[in-house]
């Protein structure tokens, strides 16, 4: 149960998932977070980095899906259509629901899938459950709400348990 909370890999930014390490792994699809995973809690505007990384994915075949449990539409809407990028909002993390669903949608395995985020108990325990391959990576924004810095305190709990 404790190791559906490890992530398989765990970096310091996004842009460590590099190409090359996506192919060795066999991975054809990101599902990625949004808030503080690709940019600042609120972002709208992906930085010149996030856009030659997005770029170079898609050079190489590599999907990348927005996957959020960001209530507003409009937020990752604004984000998200800007960038050509295929979206969900609310999507209900961990409940691995929305992962099947965009899995049939796209008739990709999971294994062969990857799951890009900052919360372990939302976005890699969800991606484990699932099967996919999950990448932790540390929030770009520390500066978070009382409610996600109580969840921060419970997964580094959580991240010392499963050591
Ligand atoms: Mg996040």
């Amino acid at each position: 149960m404790l190791k559906q909370f490890k992530a398989d890999t765990e970096y310091m930014y996004y842009s460590e998932l590099t190409v090359a390490r996506l192919k060795k792994q066999g991975i054809t699809m990101i599902f990625s977070d949004l808030d503080n995973t690709l940019v600042a809690d609120g972002a709208i505007e992906a930085p010149k980095q996030l856009v030659e990384w997005l770029t170079e994915l898609s050079e190489n075949n590599i999907k990348i899906i927005i996957v959020s449990n960001n209530k507003s539409e409009k937020r990752v809407k604004e984000f998200a259509q800007p960038l050509g990028l295929e979206y969900y909002y609310k999507a209900g993390k961990p409940n691995p629901r929305i992962y099947q669903t965009i899995l049939e949608k796209h008739n990709q395995l999971p294994e062969e899938t990857l799951m890009l985020g900052d919360r372990l108990t939302t976005d890699i325990y969800g991606g484990n459950k699932m099967g996919m391959y999950t990448v932790l990576v540390n929030p770009i924004d520390a500066n978070e709400p009382m409610g996600i810095r109580f969840m921060r305190g419970v997964e580094w709990f959580l991240k010392i348990m499963v050591k």
